[in-house]
């Protein structure tokens, strides 16, 4: 199969109304000037229904050139806006050299969730977030609490989406309670007696069978910036919103082209099927115990998606040690990794000990009057 050529980058970023750099306004489906204010509407594809066939996947998708700069301290690989002409790295905060920017050919995305939250709600989310953690020392949430609109980097985080069928034949065997009625003898004060109670049993039978699952919208990050843990937390992830991929959805934010391959990608959506395939197996044997020998599984029919997902980021060195603060920029959930303040936790742990010191000193006064009284 042939390869497409590379596409020509969208040529209407530029305002009709005075040429500057239009930006995607977060929220909406168009393009807005920051400097006149003139608004374009995206006419982008709604229907998301479209998907591919993971064998023939990457040598039927169209390739791209991007402008893109790479972090040489964390390896993540991200475009930036038009107009930016200097910018520290979103997920490790290092500064990145913008005029050291290449042309790479990488693959374009089939689909994108725009942002839905915009930077003003993003820094609300923030701070928010940082009135409720616990233990987190007071320069952290003062911080947090300065962050500006312009400090948050939005982010477009690339995601492969599968679909797929498994079949599993598996071997083990089932148990199934039984009860035994036994009767025992003792002697109690220096007569025998004779006891009868019921006693479980379990009886196991070999057993083999086949379990087929329909799994639907696995969904693995693409990108080692963001830690695995923080992916899932982000989710879930309303992928009725998703649109045919338009270069305008990206104008004013950045975005991260994959690092992990779809192929990669599928061995890991394979292991988040393994729970479910378990529960499957142990369902089909039955029983009162199942003990399961092994499981092998095929996966057949699988169809490709790739995604673009937008997330609002702010990464912040704190004593040397790197923390990123992420918000699912579609529902606004919030996580981040965050430094303890070790008086705080120790202010507190000596708080409850006084507790229960008090607790003590007290449960002891009464009971001696108690003792008093008698
Ligand atoms: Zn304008
Ligand atoms: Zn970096």
């Amino acid at each position: 199969m042939s390869h497409n050529p590379p596409s020509i980058p969208h040529n209407s970023l530029k305002c009709e109304g005075c040429g500057a750099f239009v930006a995607f306004e977060a929220g909406t489906h168009q393009l807005k000037c920051p400097y006149c204010g003139n608004t374009q509407a995206i006419d982008a594809n709604k229907d998301n229904s479209r998907t591919f066939k993971f064998e023939d996947y990457t040598a039927t998708q169209k390739s791209v050139s991007r402008l893109m700069i790479d972090c040489h301290k964390c390896g993540s690989t991200v475009t930036l806006p038009d107009a930016v002409t200097s910018d520290n790295c979103p997920f490790c905060a290092s500064p990145l050299v913008v005029n050291m920017g290449k042309h790479i050919l990488t693959q374009q995305p089939d689909y994108v969730i725009p942002f839905v939250v915009n930077s003003d709600e993003a820094q609300k989310k923030f701070r928010h977030w940082a009135s409720k953690i616990w233990f987190a020392p007071s320069d952290l949430i003062h911080r947090i609490n300065q962050i500006t609109t312009h400090q948050l980097q939005g982010v477009y985080i690339p995601y492969w989406c599968y679909n797929t069928h498994s079949a599993s034949a598996y071997g083990g065997n089932r148990g199934d309670y039984y009860y035994v009625q036994e009767t025992h003898t003792k002697v109690v004060n220096g007569e025998t007696v004779t006891e009868t109670r019921s006693v479980r049993h379990t009886r196991w039978t070999p057993v083999s069978g086949f379990v087929q699952l329909y799994f639907e919208n696995l969904l693995v990050s693409a990108s080692p910036s963001l830690p695995q843990k923080t992916s899932e937390i982000l989710e879930p992830w309303d992928l009725t919103l998703l649109v045919g991929f338009d270069d305008r959805y990206v104008a004013g934010f950045r975005s991260e082209t994959f690092r992990i391959n779809a192929k990669e990608a599928f061995a890991i959506a394979q292991q988040r099927t393994e729970n479910a395939i378990h529960n499957a197996v142990v369902d089909d044997i039955g029983g009162d115990e199942q003990d399961i020998d092994n499981i092998e599984t095929k996966f057949h029919a699988t169809e490709i998606r790739y995604l673009l997902l937008p997330v609002w980021l702010s990464s912040y060195q704190y004593n040397g040690k790197l923390y990123q603060l992420v918000i699912n920029a579609c529902t606004g959930e919030v996580t981040g990794g965050r430094p303890y303040s070790a008086t705080k936790i120790t202010l507190f742990v000596l708080f409850i000990i006084a507790i229960l010191v008090v607790a003590f000193v007290l449960i002891q006064q009464n009971q001696q009057h108690a003792s008093y009284g008698y």
